[in-house]
């Protein structure tokens, strides 16, 4: 899938964040904020390239260790790998806040994309990841989520 950056997100009308494993319960809405793709990339398709600071790749990396959404959505395989190798499956995406009402939508396989593809993702999106509560969004006990903008109301269950 190809999205260019900064483009409305439209992939999927809701967001559906997954109790961790090895829960079984989810939740899900439909956002109130807009979402923008960050990351879609796919071969053939041109992209921004360059570096990144290094702590910003190790924050995002933080980042997917708790905070995993929309994983039912089906597989992204990285497909600027050349064929035959050994190329990582990702499926599942990201939403990281930025200025209201922005949250940026980014596959999973975004970091792998930054360090083995050389893609360089928007200087906002980079600057949201770096202002990320990283400690808040780890404390979250289910029902809460490492996202801070569920809504109050509007918001569908799965109990299990
Ligand atoms: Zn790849």
């Amino acid at each position: 899938m190809f999205y260019e950056d900064l483009t409305e997100y439209t992939y999927n009308a809701k967001d559906y964040f997954d109790e961790p494993e090895p829960g079984f319960r989810a939740l899900w809405y439909r956002p109130a904020y807009t979402r923008l793709n960050v990351g879609w990339l796919e071969a053939g398709q041109p992209y921004p390239t360059g570096t990144v600071p290094a702590e910003f790749t190790a924050k995002l990396r933080a980042v997917q260790q708790v905070q995993w959404m929309n994983v039912c959505l089906g597989l992204h395989d990285c497909d600027l790998c050349p064929p035959g190798d050994e190329y990582p499956e990702g499926n599942g995406e990201i939403r990281i806040p930025g200025a209201p009402p922005i949250a940026y939508a980014a596959p999973f396989l975004i970091t792998h994309y930054i360090t083995a593809h050389d893609y360089r993702p928007p200087t906002e999106f980079i600057d949201a990841v770096m202002a990320v509560d990283l400690d808040a969004w780890a404390a979250a006990q289910w029902p809460e989520v490492p996202f801070p903008w569920v809504p109050e109301e509007g918001v569908e269950w799965l109990l299990e």
